[in-house]
């Protein structure tokens, strides 16, 4: 009986907060492994084990104490959960697959393996390795490095677009991929349970600021047509029936000025471009990572309405206790959902929260995005 199992999550931040929330409704029973209770999921969730992820004694006395072991971050110590799953214990995603998520060199090799349509590339060793190939070749401009372990948001990735680039090469073993020409970016969460059930969520496209070359928000449905649509859904549940994830996989893709559809990378867990289901789909994407591990039935993925995710930033140049201005102003807006992590601490670019904007006329959900995007800032008052 599922509301009688422990399950057990790595990794305490935000992610987790945001899946203790969704577990409380059932009152499932949930604990978390992480440095500090003061990280976000310990501010609601007071079964928090302080430790580390990386750690294998860490990892392993946690999870013998949990029936069900799960993710919220990809960098856990997987030796550990390859013990438990021995054990008997039931780990989602099985740790195998973690490992090959993990690498991008042999994500993009599974993805080649399995006939998945994905950029064409090939692995390397480090920066001297890269410059080699170059000279005999077997690189050429424009290209993708990608470093096959410890990216996160961008960082781990140099586009190079000519030789005046390669000072941008990362001195690390990587993946060199074919630059894509992207018409856009979008993304797919899609869930699967152990008995072999599925269901994905309509698609998410980020929308660029030109001038920042930044995410600016993610909006869902994407503007795209509904061949696009279809072929997204349709890849995002072959990778997630090629990987056989149990939990949730968050699926990149690019979509070309072609008209193709193709995946850039995964992450098994739940992820920022689902914020939004909270506020705007029947399931969120964290009663869905509850519902899959436990094997439930899964929930209806819906839209309620059309939405805008904004990432709430640490405004650059404060450092210190966090002050959100224009709080009030915001939620005066019919529609604007703010989330606050919970952190404390504010820092240039940390991710302090997320504002998910619910409105059908297209023309107010932008409007409104805009408004706060301009009003609400994470600052310091003492600076
Ligand atoms: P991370 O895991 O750090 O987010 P990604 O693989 O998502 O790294 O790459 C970051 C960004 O770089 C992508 O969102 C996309 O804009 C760009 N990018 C990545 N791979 C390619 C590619 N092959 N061609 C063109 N742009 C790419």
């Amino acid at each position: 009986m599922m509301l009688e199992k422990t399950i057990g999550i790595l990794g305490g931040g935000q992610l987790g907060k945001m899946t203790a929330l969704a577990a409380q409704n059932w009152d499932v029973p949930l604990q978390f492994l992480d440095k500090s209770k003061d990280f976000p999921a310990g501010k609601v969730c007071p079964y928090f084990i302080e430790g580390s992820f990386q750690s294998y004694d860490d990892v392993l006395a946690f999870g013998r104490e949990c029936d069900i072991i799960t993710i919220e971050i990809e960098s856990v110590n997987t030796e550990a959960l390859h013990v438990l799953e021995k054990e008997g214990k039931t780990v989602h995603p099985a740790p195998a697959i973690l490992d090959i998520i993990k690498d991008k060199g042999l994500q993009k090799k599974f993805y080649a393996e399995h006939d998945i349509p994905t950029s064409p590339f090939e692995l390397t060793g480090a920066k001297d390795d890269i410059l080699k190939r170059i000279t005999e070749g077997k690189i050429t401009f424009p290209f993708v490095q990608k470093a096959r372990s410890g990216g996160y948001d961008g960082k781990g990735v140099a586009v190079i677009k000519t030789k005046e680039d390669l000072h941008k090469l990362l001195d690390a073993d990587s993946v060199i991929e074919e630059l894509v020409d992207i018409k856009k970016e979008l993304g797919v969460i899609v869930a699967r349970n152990p008995s072999g059930e599925t269901a994905v969520y309509p698609t998410v496209e980020m929308v660029f600021s030109e001038e920042a070359n930044l995410v600016e928000y993610l909006i869902s449905p994407a503007t795209i047509t509904e061949e696009e649509e279809r072929k997204a859904r349709e890849l995002a549940i072959t990778v997630i029936e090629n990987f056989k994830v149990s939990g949730l996989l968050a699926v990149e893709m690019f979509l070309t000025h072609d008209g193709e559809v193709m995946v850039n990378e995964v992450a098994p867990r739940p992820h920022n471009s689902g914020h939004h289901t909270i506020d705007a789909c029947v399931t969120s994407q964290y009663e869905q990572l509850i519902r899959a591990v436990s094997d439930a039935p899964l929930g209806s993925t819906e839209m309620t309405s059309s939405a805008i995710m904004l990432n709430l930033l640490g405004e650059p140049g404060h450092t210190g206790k966090a002050f959100y201005e224009g709080f009030e102003d915001c939620i005066a807006l019919p529609g604007v959902k703010i989330h606050i992590y919970g952190k404390e601490i504010t820092k240039p670019f940390r991710k302090m929260g997320h504002i998910t904007i619910v409105d059908d006329n297209p023309k107010t959900l932008r409007e409104k995005a805009r408004f706060v995007k301009e009003n609400l800032k994470v600052i310091t008052k003492d600076k």
